[in-house]
């Protein structure tokens, strides 16, 4: 698995067009999407997963199923709404199959809704666009910050305020990290999370004329090209380009990339293949 780190964000992931993309942030026990279930998932308690085409998700019953074998408390997917039922069918289905049922907790979510991971962590689902039901997901830091009236005044002041029972705090919601799952470019042109997360992990499924911007749009993914033209959006410290298509060897895109990007990107961007 690709190691990726960032400030305080460190991910394992494989993220390939068609075959498998999984990001696991083991220090927050979650995981983006399933792919074929790697080892290292089946220690992660909580999923989030972007659409149910197997690529993203097939590793599913396996990660119910191999909690349940290590006798690990049962894992819990959130997914789109439209998944639920079909997604629980398959799992007792194969309950059947192996003649062995075991918890699962697979839970609808959706953009607004927020998932509390741990102390201030957050994550919560964004709008995105594809062929099937689908969503991308954003990490937040909740941080407490004084309402600017109450800015200038001392400790002990401050204290007492909050013993009185006043509420002096403003919370701000810091985005750490983005994820496409797979879309459309509406997914930046319509989320301000995603434009402005520290780290963003963007599908790239196409960078060539073979396979232009229409059939990307048709196929609902992102060709480079829209990345190029929308490149003023992004305010990302890092941006990951993933998910490309297996018809790309590692150098075509690294080449690419070169002649193709902006300055502005140039020095943000990152590659996950
Ligand atoms: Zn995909
Ligand atoms: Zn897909």
């Amino acid at each position: 698995m690709f190691e990726y780190r960032y400030k305080n964000l460190f991910i394992k992931a494989i993220g390939i067009g068609g075959i498998e993309t999984v990001y696991i942030l083991p220090e927050l026990s979650i995981s983006f999407d399933v792919g074929r279930c790697p080892d290292p998932l089946v220690d992660t308690s909580r999923i989030f997963l972007t659409h149910g085409h197997l690529d993203h998700s097939a590793g599913l019953p396996y990660y119910f199923s191999q909690r349940a074998l290590k006798r690990l408390p049962p894992g819990e997917a959130f997914v789109h709404e439209r998944l639920v039922e079909p997604l629980t069918r398959i799992i007792q289905t194969w309950h059947e199959i192996e003649g062995f049922q075991y918890e699962i907790k697979i839970n609808a979510i959706k953009p607004g809704e927020y998932i509390n991971i741990k102390n201030e962590y957050f994550v919560t689902p964004l709008k995105s666009y594809h062929r099937v039901p689908c969503q991308g997901y954003a990490l937040l830091r909740r941080s407490k910050k004084l309402l600017p009236q109450y800015l200038n005044l001392k400790g002990e002041k401050i204290k007492e305020l909050k013993e009185s029972g006043l509420n002096i705090f403003e919370e701000r919601d810091i985005p750490l990290f983005a994820f496409s799952g797979d879309s459309t470019i509406e997914f930046i042109q319509e989320n301000q999370l995603a434009r402005r997360a520290q780290v963003l992990f963007i599908e790239c499924t196409y960078i060539d004329e073979k396979r232009p911007v229409a059939k990307a749009r048709e196929w609902g993914h992102i060709h480079l090209d829209e990345i190029i033209e929308n490149a003023d959006l992004f305010e990302n410290e890092r941006i990951v380009l993933t998910h490309f298509s297996k018809r790309y060897s590692p150098n075509m895109i690294r080449n690419t990339l070169k002649t193709k990007l902006p300055k502005s990107l140039q020095s943000r961007v990152d590659v996950l293949f």
